[in-house]
């Protein structure tokens, strides 16, 4: 059984409908990039993987994981990068959903936050503000707190915005890296060049059609030449 799949999932607002029988799967291991035009739906999909959103018809199954255990790394605000707190409250923040009422995070916890620091070379921060650091020590950041709420699935909503072109990459070799030790991810991004470097698989999202497969159908279908034809914006 697939991690996540979605079956006819239609999604709107009020009467708009936004997303429309939309039907994909992600197995345990794969790293899916969903791609498209501005206004497709691209976070309306999001939403609804979160729970923040409730299909209109058709259905979201996760089966091997709950789904509370989604490791989410939001899109990045100007706000939130001027976030006052420091790299490890905000790394074991990540640790929240699962914590319920209690009022102190427990060692288990403060253990999990500790090894994703290490895992992602930012422990030597812990103590330092992190609205203080660059925008790709603020994405690792992010990130190690993302796995704090995951062993099974990140979910990464534009996750190199903003970064230059070295700390780019940096995100991206991370990112894989993670993935090859058997964390399933889904990554919206408008980097088609990175989606076809990286990702096992494409959903490629147009406000009239979808394309669901694997990178090499992607590659061979009409929605690959649509993308190159410029569709692809930030
Ligand atoms: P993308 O992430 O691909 O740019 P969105 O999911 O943000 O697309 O938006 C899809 C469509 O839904 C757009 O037409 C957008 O205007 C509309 N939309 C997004 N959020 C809302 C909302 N909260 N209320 C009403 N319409 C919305």
């Amino acid at each position: 059984m697939a991690l996540i799949k979605t079956e006819n999932l239609t999604l709107s607002y009020e009467n708009m409908t936004v997303i429309k029988e939309l039907s994909f799967e992600v197995n345990a291991g794969d790293y899916l990039c969903i791609v498209g035009e501005n206004g497709s739906g691209k976070s309306t999909l999001v939403k609804a993987l979160l729970s923040l959103k409730k299909p209109v018809d058709g259905t979201i199954t996760f089966d091997g994981m709950l789904r509370r255990e989604i490791g989410y790394l939001p899109q990045q605000t100007n706000a939130q990068r001027d976030f006052p707190a420091s790299v490890s409250e905000v790394v074991i923040s990540g640790c929240l959903n699962s914590r319920g009422i209690r009022p102190f995070y427990s060692l288990r916890e403060r253990r999990i936050a500790a090894e994703n620091m290490e895992r992602l070379g930012i422990t030597e921060l812990k103590k330092r503000s992190y609205r203080e650091l660059s925008g790709g020590q603020q994405q690792r950041v992010l990130l190690a707190r993302a796995l704090c709420a995951t062993k099974k699935l990140l979910l990464l909503d534009e996750p190199v915005s903003g970064l230059d072109p070295m700390v780019t990459t940096e995100m991206y070799e991370l990112i894989s890296r993670i993935n090859k030790e058997n964390v399933t991810v889904i990554m919206v991004t408008h980097d088609m060049t990175a989606a076809l470097k990286y990702a096992s698989h494409m959903l490629c999202m147009t406000e009239e059609s979808h394309f669901f497969g694997t990178i090499d159908e992607f590659i061979a279908s009409d929605a690959a030449d649509f993308m190159k034809g410029g569709a692809v914006r930030g």
